[in-house]
């Protein structure tokens, strides 16, 4: 007889202790829950926490999804169709390339690939939070090598840390800092023994791209994603580029279907689509200097440059989280990093021009007010 277990089973005792005390990802709030919680409609929402297009999808893209007839049927585990369309876009062999839901699940599939518990992976911080997050879900053991004040990598640091580390994600251009790294870095770290993952989640906007190396490199892991210039990021639909056996291990190991059929359609249709969408990516590319411009002017304001699709702000005699409170107040949102050096600043993502000038209206009265 099966062993009756009654509702004061201890079921957490069965998850793994190291994994107990892990914080959850902080991710951004639902539009939807911002405007409830204000009293306005969403589309009152100026939203520019999360990186994502203000310009949204293709229209081929949102038609190929309202034509798509076989929504019953399973995706193909093998990617065909994606993974040629995308080694056509970049110029690579469709061998090297892996989709996922996001590039979010490729940071995972990488790192289930290749950490055993307590292997050590270096991260660049401040950067995009997934890679210590997914780190840690894996068993693997964070190694910090913050980057020096100007946001580029310590590449001494990064040196020394190596003989401890299979692994080392680096941002390019950074979350949150907007910079791009230099080709003498990226060669530096190609030098190395560690598996180096590029994260290009901006790399349409930047206009340069790692991934023409990856044929030519053993080590070289280029990640790209359709959620940023291409406005899918409700879908799910990001890629890597591979060295060839990496990326048909990878393939081996993904959950079968984890690229939905409506994320293949989507991204299909996007790719092309993408004269238009690039006409979307100039569009912010443009809008981000004219609002790097308007906030500059405010006194109180220090833009860094940036090559993505959002700025990082400084602010200067003012706490930065109280300022980003009383933007929402206002329902505009932008984004604060609790954390050592960024504590003064706002990550704010380029929107419509529109959005751009509520935004700096607003933030010109809550200068004002705390006063500056
Ligand atoms: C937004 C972002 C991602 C997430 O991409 P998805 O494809 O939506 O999972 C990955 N890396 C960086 C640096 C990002 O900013």
């Amino acid at each position: 007889m099966a062993k009756v277990t009654g509702a004061r089973f201890e079921v957490l005792r069965l998850v793994r202790p190291e994994l107990l005390e892990m914080a959850g990802y902080e991710p951004v709030e639902p539009t939807d829950l911002l405007a409830e919680r204000l009293g306005i409609p969403p589309e009152q929402v100026v939203k520019l926490d999360g990186n994502e297009s203000p310009y949204g999808p293709s229209p081929k893209a949102v038609q190929a999804l309202a034509g798509f007839g076989r929504y019953h049927i399973y995706p193909d585990p093998g990617q065909r169709k994606v993974r040629r369309a995308l080694a056509g876009y970049l110029g690579v062999g469709e061998e090297q390339i892996v989709a996922g839901a996001g590039s979010d699940e490729l940071i995972d599939l990488l790192l289930r690939a290749v950490i055993s518990p307590g292997d050590g992976v270096i991260n660049c911080t401040p950067t995009f939070g997934m890679y210590a997050f997914s780190t840690a879900v894996c068993g693997g053991r964070v190694i910090e090598v913050p980057r020096r004040e100007d946001f580029s990598l310590d590449l001494p640091g990064i040196k020394s840390a190596a003989g401890q580390a299979k692994v080392i994600f680096v941002a390019s251009p950074n979350n949150p800092s907007g910079n791009l790294m230099s080709r003498r870095e990226l060669d530096a770290l190609l030098g190395s023994d560690l598996l180096v993952v590029v994260d290009e989640a901006y790399g349409e906007f930047a206009g340069e791209s790692a991934a023409p190396l990856v044929p030519q490199r053993g080590n070289l892991v280029v990640l790209r994603t359709f959620s940023k210039w291409a406005g899918l990021a409700g879908l799910r639909a990001g890629y890597g580029v591979l060295p060839a056996p990496l990326a048909a291990f990878l393939m081996r190991i993904k959950p079968p279907y984890n690229l939905n059929v409506a994320a293949q359609a989507a991204l299909l249709a996007s790719l092309e689509d993408r004269g238009r969408l690039m006409e979307g990516v100039q569009a912010v590319v443009e809008e981000r200097e004219r609002l790097a411009g308007m906030l500059e002017a405010l006194e109180f304001i220090e833009v860094l440059p940036s090559r993505a699709n959002f700025l990082l702000c400084r602010l200067q005699g003012l706490d930065a989280r109280e300022v980003r409170e009383r933007l929402a107040r206002r329902g505009i949102f932008v984004r604060h990093f609790d954390m050592p050096r960024l504590r003064d600043c706002l990550r704010i993502t380029v929107g419509l021009p529109s959005q751009s000038e509520s935004l700096v209206g607003a933030l010109r009265e809550i200068g004002a007010e705390l006063g500056r």
